[in-house]
Order: C-alpha cells, then structure tokens, then sequence
C-alpha cells in the first residue's frame, strides 16, 4: 500500500508565501500543486487529502468557487455561474450539499409560466405553438441523428428542416451561450442528461464552505510550468513551488490566452486539444427591485426573442426569470456575440441596456421599482475567458484528447475534459477526482522521480 510518508518524504516544510517575481528565496515542495480552486479543484484538493498526499491549491482570484458564485452584492443572492447540480444522481456536489445538511430542491417544482415577447410585444398564440412544435422537433431529432459526421449544430438543424435553425439558435444560445453555427453536433449528443437539483442557500456558498480546511493560495496566480528538471517548477505571483504534478484547472479560454506558459512547450496533441474547444459566453444581468412584482409569480419566464423584424435572424435573445427563490431579483441570461459586446462594455452600460428591455415589455414601473444591477460577464473576465466550453464542429474528440497527462505529470482537469458531464460543475468535480486517482497510480508505479 501507498502511504503518504513514502510519496512526502523530503518535503521541506517552509514559507509558502516565497520571493517575488518568480525568484524563489526559500523553495516548497509539495506531491500535487492544484491550479484554481473551482469546482474541479476543490475536489481535487479533498480527494488528495483523503489519499494522504500533500496538495495545495493556487487561486488567481480573492475567491474560492470559480465558476461557482453566489453574488450576494445585491442584498438578495443569485447565482452569478452555476445554478443547477445536473444530473444529481451522480453528481458529487449533491453528496456535498448532503454531509453539510444544505437542503436541496427539486428543479421541476420550480416553475412559474413561460412567455415569449419580440419587440416588447407577446408573439401571437399560433407562432407560440409553432415555436414550441419546433423545439420539440429539434430536441427529438438532434437525440437520434447518429453517425454523419461532426458538423455544426445549425448544420444538423438545417439537414432536418431549415425552419428549425431558428429554434437551434434559441436553444445553443442559451444552453451554451454560442451561435449553433459555431458548436459540434456530435459532442452536444454525447452530454449526459438526468435530474436537476438546485441549491436555495446558494451553490457558491456551498463550494465555500466546502473550501475550509484545503490549502489554499488565495491572490496568487500561476504564470509558468516548467517541466524540464525532475521536479516541476510551478511559478506564481508569490514565488516559486515545486511538485511532482500538477493538475491545471483553468478553463480551456484562459489556456488559449497562453496565461500559463508552459517549459518545454506543450505537445501538438495538447494544443489540438485546447484549440479545438471554444468558450461559449452564457451571461447573467441581476435586476433587483423595491417590492414590485410587476403581476408575475415566481419563477415565471419572460423569452424576448430580442431583433427588428428587418435584422435577419436576431442573436439578442434575452430569458428572465422572475423572482427566484422569492427574492425580489429577476435574472436575465443571454449569450453569444450579443452577450460578449455587452460584457465588453462593461457593468453599467449591461445593466441599463438589459433594464430597458425589460421596461419595454412591462412598462415604466420597471424604472420606478429598479434597486440596482450586476453583470456576470464571464467572457470579459481574465480568469475564465468565457461561461464554459464547447466543442467547435469536427472537433467533439477534443475533450478525450485532453485527458492525456503531459510529460506523465502535468494533468488538465475541469469541465473542458469531463466526458458526457463536460460543461458542468459536477463534471468538472469528476474530472479533478479523475486526475488525482490518475497521478496517484502514477506515483505507485515509480514513473517519475520524487522532488
Ligand atoms: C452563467 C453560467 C451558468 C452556468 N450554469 C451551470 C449550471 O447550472 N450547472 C452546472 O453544473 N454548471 C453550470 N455552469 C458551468 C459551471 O459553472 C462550470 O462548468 C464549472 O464551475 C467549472 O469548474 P472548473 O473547476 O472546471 O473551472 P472554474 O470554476 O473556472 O475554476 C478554475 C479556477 O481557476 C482560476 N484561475 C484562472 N486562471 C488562473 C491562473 N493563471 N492561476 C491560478 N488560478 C487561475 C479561476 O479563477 C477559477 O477559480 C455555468 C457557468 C456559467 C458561467
């Protein structure tokens, strides 16, 4: 059996917090440097502590959780990432939400009615059925098209029928918050479905808590990986670390941004990997109000198909969804280009474009009862480059190939490489588990020299 002396032997107890600029006064040691603490690695971070190893976690952020965020800043929380725990049955953050006694809820008993509005006025009831008649079509159709190759999700839509490409535009923008043009087909079949669960005291608070206890780097972000000596060199805002591995966590946008660089580079099949994924930009707009419910019951959704009828097919689709919780917030979503121009201009400009559209389908009351806003504008922001990603078509193998370890020490994790659950916090929670298992059975077969 493996035990933690073995594989800690040699280990310097000293500084964390080391030289500046990359020059290590004093260096630390450690089996497995985690980079990022969102979903994947926390849960990396558990499940190295339970084997026994010594891992510690670098976060560029002066937060834990990631993509994971509850944002209380309004006075009334919502999720500014992830909201649903999908797939609950296999989903580690359910066991978590579990051994803390966090209640959870069924997401099919949250349902208030769905509307849909262009130009601020209701569609009329036979383009409404023709709409849903659509979406059930495509959903049924996208499910059982098999083999055919990995073209784009509009490509697949448009094969069907070409007066589905509409409903394939509403359905990736907002599910993946990109254009269908620009998303495999074949890896949107490969993702996993099942029941959703949703966490009412907060999905970020939840990764919080379960943060405490873990080795955490708060404000230190990692900018370099060098791999060319026995031990691996990981370079951060506070200094130099070496490890035996690593698992990287940040999301697929960020690596193509070549934040992190890495010594020697790494290998075409890697960077193949990485460039064949893309970062969909799903975006969030919290609108808190004074009371006013404006005649609508919780959890009622409000679809604006968004565009001027001369503006060809409109990518400004805008979902709201009222009262969550019963807190007094609506929370818009959109995404794609639409959603990264708005993330571009940053918080105030999002903010007052998203209130006015929902003035223009409710009236001035809207302006009357406004508390005040927050974008969660994950495409503009630097340490996630994007909501989560996806695969571009012809490339759905890009996942899998991101799996392999590099120089058999440097692992990637997260929801880029999560199989069927990619895309999802508990999926990410998956793939970091996965690499922790992966390198410990690295280390028991000797393949790399200790530090
Ligand atoms: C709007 C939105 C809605 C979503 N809805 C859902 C949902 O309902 N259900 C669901 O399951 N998923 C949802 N997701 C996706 C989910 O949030 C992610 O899949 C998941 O949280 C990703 O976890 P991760 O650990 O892979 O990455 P992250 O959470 O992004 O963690 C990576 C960490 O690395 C840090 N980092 C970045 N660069 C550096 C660096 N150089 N050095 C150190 N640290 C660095 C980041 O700050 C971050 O904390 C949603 C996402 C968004 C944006």
């Amino acid at each position: 059996m493996i035990t933690r002396r073995a594989f800690s032997a040699g280990t310097v107890a000293a500084p964390a917090v080391l030289g500046l600029n990359g020059r290590a006064e004093a260096q630390s040691s450690i089996d497995i440097a985690i980079i990022g603490a969102g979903a994947a690695g926390l849960m990396a971070g558990h499940r190295a502590r339970e084997k026994g190893f010594k891992a510690r976690i670098f976060e560029a952020r002066s937060r834990v959780g990631g993509r994971i965020f509850t944002d209380d800043s309004l006075g009334a929380g919502y999720e500014a990432g992830a909201f649903y725990i999908h797939f609950a049955e296999r989903n580690p953050w359910r066991e978590v939400a579990e051994a803390q006694k966090v209640p959870l809820v069924d997401d099919n008993t949250l349902w208030g009615g769905f509307n849909v509005f262009r130009e601020g006025k209701p569609i009329p009831p036979e383009e409404r059925s023709r709409r849903r008649g659509a979406f059930g079509q495509l959903s049924a159709a996208v499910e059982q098209q098999g083999g055919g190759g990995d073209f784009s999700f509009e490509e697949a839509a448009r094969r069907l029928a070409p007066d589905l490409v509409e409903a394939a535009q509403s359905l990736t923008l907002l599910s993946l918050g990109e254009d269908p043009d620009k998303v495999s087909i074949r890896d949107y079949q490969q993702l996993d479905s099942g029941d959703d669960l949703v966490v009412p005291s907060g999905y970020g608070h939840l990764a919080e808590r379960y943060a405490q206890g873990l080795d955490i780097r708060l404000n230190t972000p990692v900018t370099a990986i060098d791999a060319r000596a026995d031990a691996l060199r990981i370079t951060t805002a506070a200094g130099d670390v070496l490890a035996r591995a690593v698992i990287v966590t940040v999301p697929v946008g960020v690596l193509q941004r070549e934040a992190i660089r890495f010594a020697p580079a790494l290998p075409p099949a890697t960077l193949g990997a990485i460039n064949g994924l893309g970062m969909g930009a799903l975006t969030k707009v919290a609108l808190k109000f004074d009371g006013n419910r404006f005649g609508q019951s919780p959890w009622t959704q409000f679809f604006d198909q968004g565009g001027a009828a001369d503006k060809g097919r409109p990518d400004d689709l805008v979902n709201f969804e009222f009262w969550p919780f019963d807190r007094n917030i609506v929370v818009a979503m959109f995404g794609g280009n639409y959603a990264r121009a708005l993330a571009a201009k940053g918080e105030r400009a999002a903010v007052e474009t998203i209130l006015a559209r929902l003035a223009a389908i409710i009236g001035p009351d809207v302006r009357k009862a406004f508390g005040g806003g927050r974008l969660a504008g994950w495409s503009a922001d630097p340490f996630a480059a994007g909501s989560y990603s996806i695969a571009r078509p012809g490339e759905a193998a890009a996942r899998a190939a991101l799996e392999a370890p590099v120089h058999g020490r440097i692992y990637f994790a997260g929801e880029a490489n999560a199989g069927s659950a990619s895309m999802t916090a508990g999926g990410a929670s998956l793939a970091g588990r996965r690499a922790v298992d992966e390198i410990i059975r690295g280390f028991a077969a000797g393949g790399r020299k200790g530090i």
